[in-house]
């Protein structure tokens, strides 16, 4: 990897796309209109982005329907499509550098992580749904002889993508990658605050040579470019991640529209159970501090509620602290930097507001909070003495705070676990595998952990229970989300 000089001269070679994406060709808003993105490192301006509304949006979804009706996409032989997509992972892999370093500026998180994770993790999705493509077949029902039913999954139509900030690149292309294997067009609609990754894909979407108006890139605010979206009679389904409160929009968006499908993945308020008899403590507080402050603390599946057996709370929390100094922040382009910074001050400001709020409920503060000055750094936050009633247990924060709550046996922590709106992940760790599978079992959550925190792979379906979402991200059962599934009958 790069060294922070080199990083900074490949910033000062990198021009800038601002504008957005439709029917294969950049374009500014049709009112000419932008909105600023900044640099949460350096409070400075990045760039000026194009600012869609609801017209930028009618002619990109005109174009994305009239694509898909030309079949040209979607008829393109499997092999083919396969091929393109193949094409499109590959470029985003010769295109590494930049792609890192543009995530980084955009969202202040470190460059070794987009460079290791980020990027790598969108090609890899990438490349995964164009080998499964043409690995999916349909069903032939049981049916009485003298009739024949076959049950197969055509392309929903008109994909709407609409995505958050913290991992840009990489969840949009957990969506674009079933998305478009199954055929359809698709219309990615970024984070206003980090939408220079997104831009990018369209340039190398042409290379990979996509047809106009299967990928397109529509630019904007969330109640302007995305509502448009949302409320537009010819998409047929929102592939959405970011928070329960827009995803509930959303749904009321389609409700009084045209019923298009609307996919969540939204919040999380994750539960990391540790009992006293697990053999190896010092792992589990490594991972408890990494599955909390990794990225900042901005993931949905951070470990925000670390649920820990009474008779060990305290000598746990010391582990946790010291393994929580590796988060010390630093200039994101620094490649030894394993915290940067959050997205912005606004949010910054919502952070540390919960951390007071936290103090007034009666929690206290063991290390961390603010750093001084105009980037928007946050240093790695424990509380302790925190219960589950508080605020700080209950709502997303977004942000590296952890509250330690502290249980009895079992019973107590499944209970406490499970006492919360949302539903995303959780971990438990235990030496006693009859505990494990009896926790596993009982915790409402999308994935559940043993013994480590958040594994992922491609292979496997990530969303959640209760208010974190519907429908599932990633492995095959994603085709399900972007395709109708049809029954023909034949009388024989
Ligand atoms: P957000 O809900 O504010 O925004 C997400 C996207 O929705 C952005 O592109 C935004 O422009 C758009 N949007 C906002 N208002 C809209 C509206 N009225 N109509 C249509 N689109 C609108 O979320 P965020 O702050 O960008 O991201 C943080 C949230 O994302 C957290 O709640 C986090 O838990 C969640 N998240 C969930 C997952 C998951 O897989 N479950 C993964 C990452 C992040």
């Amino acid at each position: 990897m790069k060294s922070q000089m080199e990083w900074i001269e490949l910033q000062n070679q990198t021009k800038l796309e601002t504008r957005a994406f439709i029917n294969g060709e950049y374009c500014q808003a049709l009112d000419n209109a932008t909105f600023e993105t900044v640099n949460p490192a350096t409070g400075k301006k990045l760039a000026d982005i194009a600012r869609c509304k609801q017209q930028d949006v009618d002619i990109a979804v005109s174009h994305a329907r009239q694509a898909f009706q030309a079949g040209d996409w979607q008829n393109q032989s499997p092999a083919s499509r396969k091929a393109i997509l193949q094409r499109f992972a590959d470029l985003i892999t010769s295109h590494h550098d930049t792609l890192a370093l543009l995530e980084s500026l955009d969202t202040g998180k470190p460059i070794a992580h987009a460079y290791s994770t980020d990027i790598p993790g969108a090609a890899a999705s990438l490349r995964w749904y164009a080998e499964a493509l043409d690995k999916v077949y349909g069903e032939v029902a049981p049916t009485e002889k003298d009739v024949h039913a076959f049950i197969s999954h055509q392309p929903i139509g008109v994909v709407a993508a609409i995505v958050p900030w913290n991992f840009p690149l990489w969840l949009a292309c957990w969506k674009l990658g079933p998305a478009l294997a199954a055929g359809n067009s698709v219309i990615l609609k970024p984070s206003e605050k980090s939408s220079l990754t997104a831009i990018y894909l369209g340039q190398l979407a042409n290379e990979a040579g996509f047809p106009a108006g299967v990928f397109q890139v529509i630019t904007g605010l969330g109640h302007e470019a995305g509502e448009a979206l949302a409320r537009h009679y010819d998409v047929n389904c929102i592939t959405f991640t970011g928070s329960t409160k827009v995803a509930g929009q959303l749904m009321v968006n389609s409700g009084e529209t045209n019923l298009k499908r609307v996919w969540a993945e939204a919040g999380g308020k994750n539960a990391n159970i540790v009992f006293a008899n697990y053999s190896n403590l010092d792992q589990a507080a490594a991972e408890a501090a990494g599955g909390c402050f990794y990225n900042q603390g901005e993931v949905c599946v951070a470990a925000t509620r670390l649920l820990v057996e009474e008779s060990i709370k305290d000598e746990f929390i010391d582990k946790v602290v010291t393994a929580a100094q590796r988060f010390a922040p630093k200039d994101p382009l620094d490649p030894s930097c394993c915290m940067g910074t959050l997205i912005d001050n606004e949010h910054k400001q919502k952070v540390l507001d919960y951390v007071t709020l936290a103090q007034e409920e009666g929690a206290t503060v063991i290390c961390g909070g603010d750093v001084k000055g105009d980037a928007a750094f946050v240093a790695p936050v424990i509380l302790d003495n925190v219960s589950n009633e508080m605020r700080v247990a209950q709502e997303e924060i977004f942000g590296p705070v952890l509250c330690v709550i502290s249980f009895k046996d079992e019973e107590d922590a499944i209970r406490i676990a499970n006492d919360s709106q949302y539903g995303l992940g959780a971990a438990v760790w235990t030496s006693d595998l009859s505990q494990a599978h009896r926790v596993a079992k009982q915790l409402e959550a999308g994935s559940v952990w043993v013994n480590n925190y958040n594994e992922g792979d491609m292979t496997v379906p990530f969303g959640g229970f209760k208010m974190s979402g519907n429908g599932r991200d990633k492995s095959l059962h994603a085709f399900d989300k972007f395709t109708e599934t049809k029954t023909t009958w034949i009388r024989l």
